[in-house]
């Protein structure tokens, strides 16, 4: 399998490609390439182009179009996963995992329990958040690049979760309404998907929830860790609905 990059459009001028910076750098001293060997570059538009390496130097690649087609992996359910703030570690492990899977869009969400709560300490970490997407989008093969958004608090993320078709808000206190029997004869093409944070969502955030048009749901009768329950409930709802 080729190795996979995403590029700017600029850098695609059919039938040529012409790279620089990092990208550049990764392919002639990491990967050590050669002229004639062969990459895939995706620009993010859903179409990516297998290209023939033509020309290397300390600045540049460049390389010639010889195919292009639309990417096959990107999934058919848009799913935007609103992440209740984690520590850095189990939220990094919740980008890569959820790009491989397939979520589309990453929320960082501020509720009342969270460890993190500050907007200001995310935004920090925004660029390596957006490396661990990159990366885990061309090693998967994701035909697009999954959209982190700025971190938010839990009432503006359901404002935001409006646009979806169906809101879903796993509490471990909702016993009685399984994920199955809510996605029963549903195809929405948008889904927004609430996970809470070490210490879970409270009641008051629940009823808030509700009164959004959120969906309360169980992901069944074990508690599952906050980036366990994402991962689990992304896997679900993308085998249901579209991945
Ligand atoms: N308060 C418990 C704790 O601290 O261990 C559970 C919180 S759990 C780690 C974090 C989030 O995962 C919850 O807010 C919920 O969104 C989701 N979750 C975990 N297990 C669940 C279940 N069985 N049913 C519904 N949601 C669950």
């Amino acid at each position: 399998m080729p190795h996979r990059f995403f590029i700017s459009p600029n850098c695609i001028i059919p039938p040529t490609v012409h790279i620089t910076g990092d990208t550049a750098r990764q392919i002639r001293t990491v990967l050590r390439m050669r002229p004639g060997d062969e990459i895939i570059v995706l620009d993010n538009s859903g179409l990516e182009r297998r290209v023939a390496l033509t020309h290397i130097d300390k600045t540049s690649v460049q390389g010639q179009i010889i195919a292009e087609q639309p990417n096959p992996a990107e999934p058919k359910l848009h799913l935007t996963l609103f992440q209740g703030m984690l520590k850095a570690a189990k939220f990094e492990w919740v980008l890569q995992k959820g790009t491989e899977l397939g979520v589309s869009c990453f929320v960082p969400t501020l509720c009342q329990r969270s460890v993190v709560r500050d907007a200001a300490s995310s935004a920090k970490k925004e660029p390596r958040w957006q490396q661990i997407i990159q990366e885990a989008a061309e090693q998967s093969g994701r035909g697009k690049l999954p959209t982190l958004a700025p971190a938010c608090s839990l009432p503006e993320a359901l404002v935001q979760a409006q646009t979806a078709d169906l809101i879903l808000f796993p509490w471990e206190e909702t016993s009685d309404v399984e994920l199955k029997s809510v996605l029963k004869d549903l195809t929405p093409a948008r889904v927004a998907l609430f996970i809470g944070p070490e210490g879970g969502f409270t009641p008051d955030e629940a009823r808030l929830a509700q009164d959004h048009g959120a969906k309360l749901v169980s992901l069944g009768p074990r508690i599952l860790r906050a980036e366990t329950a994402a991962l689990a409930a992304s896997t679900a709802l993308l085998y249901e609905l579209g991945g």
